[in-house]
């Protein structure tokens, strides 16, 4: 039984990272998100939630929570620093922000320094 579950979770995050990358695929040819690579991005999130298994650091960084599309900087996103802060801006055409922490111990007491 054990086995089992292991093998769905190897084959859903397979099927996973092979939606991604052809959700990737399409948005560059394309030049922009159309609706095949956000149908790639809604299927992905589907087996997420069906299977119960991790959407993995590349599909929690790259696919925008907002419009289903992936994020390719110079296509679809820009991408900026808050260096304050210590994370990277991802911004969306529809909006959505995506903040990536680069900077691991940057807690209150820095940044009440700073200010
Ligand atoms: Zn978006």
């Amino acid at each position: 039984m054990i086995r089992n579950q292991e093998l769905v979770k190897d084959v859903a995050e397979g099927r996973i990272r092979r939606l991604i990358s052809l959700a990737k695929a399409r948005t560059l040819q394309q030049r922009g998100s159309d609706a095949l690579s956000k149908k790639y991005v809604q299927i992905a999130h589907n087996i997420v939630s069906h299977y119960k298994v991790s959407a993995g650091r590349e599909m929690k960084r790259e696919a925008c929570a907002g419009c289903d599309s992936v994020l390719i900087p110079g296509v679809n996103c820009s991408v900026r620093l808050a260096s304050q802060y210590g994370y990277i801006v991802y911004r969306c055409r529809c909006g959505e922000e995506k903040h990536i922490r680069y900077r691991e111990s940057l807690g209150p007491k820095l940044l009440q320094k700073k200010v």
